[in-house]
């Protein structure tokens, strides 16, 4: 993966890691000019004012900051509910479609998908009530002549604006979310439904995923019919159903594939033996054996013949190149002692979980204190593919 299509870590909210996808930005600006250009100049009743309308510039970057903080709020109430219920929260990203709240595993209950769901949904309807409110309240005290000779005089108005605009963006965000089209929030809420009757996840997964691959031939139709009438806003419509569209496939063919990994060992799958390199070698002379014999990654071995440390391309490449020749294979590798690995006897469904958790290729696999074997995506991978999935 480059760098660049990696999502940027902007910080945690109780725990809980928020990134940026850089799809996000394009949205973003999109927003901004939206509601410099139109929104806002119409309902501030400024549309044609001459010059450069600053105030209303700033005043849509705030409100779309606002709407974002309020994507992520729904985000966020997934993500705690899955904490509450114990189900494992990977982080929160942001992008061109909003969020999504990724969650490190199969919810283990309807009941438990069901709360998940839902919650993001009941938060958005929340903040909407709450911004109507204030939109609302606003107006009475302005009816009132609260405002008259105070500095809220002119400046209410803004406000009222943009807590409408709010108001009007997570109520609509709530009952998109609702649409029962898998992997959407109603779509989910569809699967618990289906599960909690037929008591069989995968069969609810494999309608649920039917549901979502219907509404996105319902958003073609409808973005179609908009896109002919001559509106670009069409456009849009399809490019979220073509997401939805694959996002079910995707969805239906990871609980296939954790299926799959529940009933297979790490110790079938794992790679063994592995080779060995001193902890005393370079990096440089470490990535020349990885290009020609070694297979990677390795197990480092100290004087005494003890392994201390994994050492694969990953640890090489965090390295520059020009300190190759000074670095040590000690320095650049994975201590044993601090990393947590699995054992043979473990699923390599939880072998998946760990390297989802911690974002790595590859983990050791622990036997008696000893590293027996390596196992990564890739014999994870392997084992899936011939497993026809
Ligand atoms: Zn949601």
């Amino acid at each position: 993966m480059f760098p660049i299509f990696r999502p940027w870590h902007i910080g945690r909210l109780f725990g809980i890691p928020i990134r940026i996808d850089p799809s996000w930005v394009l949205i973003f600006l999109l927003l901004v000019y939206q509601l410099a250009t139109f929104i806002f100049p119409v309902a501030l009743g400024v549309r044609f004012r001459r010059g450069i309308a600053f105030d209303v510039i700033a005043l849509a970057v705030i409100a779309s900051l606002l709407l974002f903080a309020s994507v992520v709020a729904h985000e966020l109430a997934h993500a705690l509910m899955a904490r509450v219920r114990g189900v494992s929260v990977l982080g929160i990203t942001l992008f061109i479609f909003g969020g999504v709240a990724q969650i490190g595993d199969e919810p283990d209950s309807p009941a438990t998908e069901f709360l998940i769901a839902i919650v993001g949904p009941l938060i958005s309807f929340v903040i909407a009530i709450l911004a109507a409110g204030i939109w609302i309240w606003l107006q009475a005290l302005e009816g009132l002549g609260t405002f008259y000779r105070t500095p809220l005089q002119s400046a209410w108005v803004y406000i009222a604006v943009v807590a409408f605009y709010l108001a009007q963006a997570n109520l609509l965000l709530a009952l998109f979310n609702l649409l029962p089209g898998f992997p959407l929030d109603g779509g989910r809420v569809l699967r618990a439904l289906i599960w909690a009757i037929l008591k069989d996840q995968k069969r609810a997964t494999y309608l649920a995923m039917l549901s979502g691959r219907g509404m996105a031939i319902l958003m073609v139709a409808v973005g179609a019919f908009i896109l002919f009438r001559g509106e670009y806003g069409g456009g849009w419509l399809l490019l979220m159903a073509w997401f939805l569209w694959r996002a079910a496939g995707e969805a239906y063919h990871s609980l296939l594939a954790r299926e799959l990994l529940k009933q297979v060992t790490v110790g079938e799958l794992m790679r063994a033996p592995l080779q060995r390199v001193s902890e005393a070698l370079s990096l440089r002379e470490l990535a020349e054996s990885f290009a020609s014999w070694l297979r990677p990654p390795a197990l480092a071995i100290d004087l005494n013949g003890n392994a201390v440390g994994i050492v694969g391309m990953e640890q090489v490449k965090q390295v520059e190149r020009a300190k190759w020749e000074s670095t040590r294979v000690r320095q650049a590798m994975l201590p044993l002692g601090v990393d947590v690995g699995v054992t043979s006897n473990d699923t390599a469904l939880h072998a998946l979980k760990l390297l989802t958790e911690r974002e790595r290729e590859e983990v050791a696999v622990i036997q008696n204190g000893q590293v027996v074997g390596i196992i990564g995506r890739e014999e994870l991978a392997r084992y899936l593919q011939a497993q026809g999935e």
